[in-house]
């Protein structure tokens, strides 16, 4: 006789199949898988999740940063009137994934089938969240609905239009919200005993290494700057070599810069560090004309404050050096900043010991990526869990992981919060 693994009588694998396929059939058709925040296909399939939520017993509202909210009362036993927090998002990059987000929408909607399968009535009341608009979008920003929980969605950010005019704010509303900047930090935050969240890696340590659980140290510090270059325009025939002020000769220098300052850094550090040039503009970007104008995007990424300051320290002196060679001005300006986001050392303790407790592998590691859960750190104790997916592929059609591997992960989770139950109840 052959004895199932003690993970399985957590969470029903089968199950988690079918909400990922349901919440996949909701794509742009030619455009698997698509989801925009605020698409008409987004609305769908939260009204689809709002259902779910109510079938699973839970009392479902928008909050005020448009998140969708499921929230299962405390029990009678509750002294104390206490919150713990479980979710992830349901939206998609364009052409993105199966499991980004979703993976963790899953993993909290099996919490409430197990809690109810059970009959189990916590010491406090537990939120399933589909936190709005995770991905960057339209309107520059990201981490819509954890950003508005933690009081950090502003005015200037609400008021924004895309291209095609659309305001921001409005379209918060239009999900449920305010559409309002937020006073602060969501009223009951000292209330809140701990947020979780799964998530897979988008990055191929787990899988590579066949290890079931990773346990998130911290979200990396996020900054995103603009550079802009200024040169000379002039006839690609006419104008000698010598004196030329080609602004993209000279970004192209800082890119080679970037990238070899940021591999140096990140082969001397033990922690993730990060650079990277995705995005250039260039004016007037005609094939007989030399560059008069560059404008890119660099976005750094580091779990440590000393490794991103000696990057800017350099980065700073190769502009100097980059504007003497070429001639060219040049403007750097920081767009957007998040600080490093550890996650709670008591939680990711309980974490690890419930992987133990149900024989899983797992290792602490840091993550790459921000989460919205580097915005719930902000306000309370936060927590993620990774697992692996295929090949490290992520925000693409390919990314893969397997339901038995979500199952694992909302087993740890699972028993993560009748720990902390047990806690409360002492
Ligand atoms: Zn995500």
């Amino acid at each position: 006789m052959t004895v199932s693994p003690a993970y399985q009588i957590y969470s029903d694998a089968d199950r988690i199949t079918h909400y990922n396929e349901k919440l996949a059939s909701f794509t742009e058709a030619d455009r698997p898988y698509t989801r925009l925040v605020f698409s008409k296909e987004y609305h769908a399939a939260r009204a689809w999740l709002s259902d779910e939520f109510q079938a699973l017993g839970l009392e479902c509202h928008s909050d005020a940063g448009g998140n969708l909210i499921g929230r299962r009362q405390a029990g009678a036993q509750a002294t104390a009137p206490q919150t713990v927090i479980i979710g992830s998002h349901i939206d998609t990059v364009p052409a993105g994934g199966r499991y980004d987000g979703i993976a963790g929408v899953i993993t909290a909607m099996e919490v409430v089938h197990y809690l109810n399968a059970h009959q189990i009535t916590l010491p406090f009341t537990l939120e399933v969240a589909d936190f709005l608009g995770e991905e960057l979008n339209l309107w520059g920003t990201s981490c819509l609905g954890s950003r508005h929980m933690a009081g950090l969605l502003n005015a200037e950010m609400l008021a924004r239009r895309d291209e095609t005019g659309r305001i921001l704010g409005e379209e918060i509303a239009a999900c449920g919200g305010s559409g309002m900047p937020p006073s602060g930090a969501r009223p009951d935050a000292a209330n809140i005993l701990a947020c979780f969240e799964l998530h897979i890696e988008q990055a191929r340590s787990l899988y590579d290494a066949d290890i079931d659980i990773g346990v998130v140290t911290a979200l990396p510090a996020i900054d995103r700057y603009a550079i802009s270059m200024t040169g000379a325009v002039g006839h690609s025939g006419t104008t000698p070599m010598h004196g030329r002020k080609d602004a993209l000769v000279c970004a192209s220098g800082i890119i080679q810069q970037v990238s070899m300052l940021a591999h140096d850094i990140a082969s001397r550090s033990n922690q993730h560090f990060v650079a990277t040039i995705g995005k250039l503009d260039v004016l007037p970007n005609g094939a007989t004309i030399i560059p008069g104008q560059v404008e890119m995007i660099l976005d750094v990424r580091s779990a440590s404050n000393e490794a991103k300051s000696e990057f800017l320290a350099s980065l700073a002196d190769a502009l100097d050096e980059a504007r003497q060679k070429t001639g060219c001005d040049i403007d750097l300006a920081l767009l957007a900043t998040a600080e490093i986001a550890p996650m709670d050392s008591s939680l990711q303790s309980i974490i690890t010991e419930q992987a133990q407790a149900l024989s899983l592998s797992h290792t602490p590691l840091a993550s790459g990526a921000g989460h919205d859960s580097a915005h719930l750190s902000r306000f309370a104790p936060a927590a993620m869990i990774f697992i692996p997916c295929v090949d490290g592929l992520s925000h693409c059609a390919e990314e893969l992981t397997s339901s038995d591997a979500i199952a694992k992960g909302a087993a740890v989770i699972i028993r993560s919060i009748l720990s902390l139950a047990e806690q409360v109840a002492k």
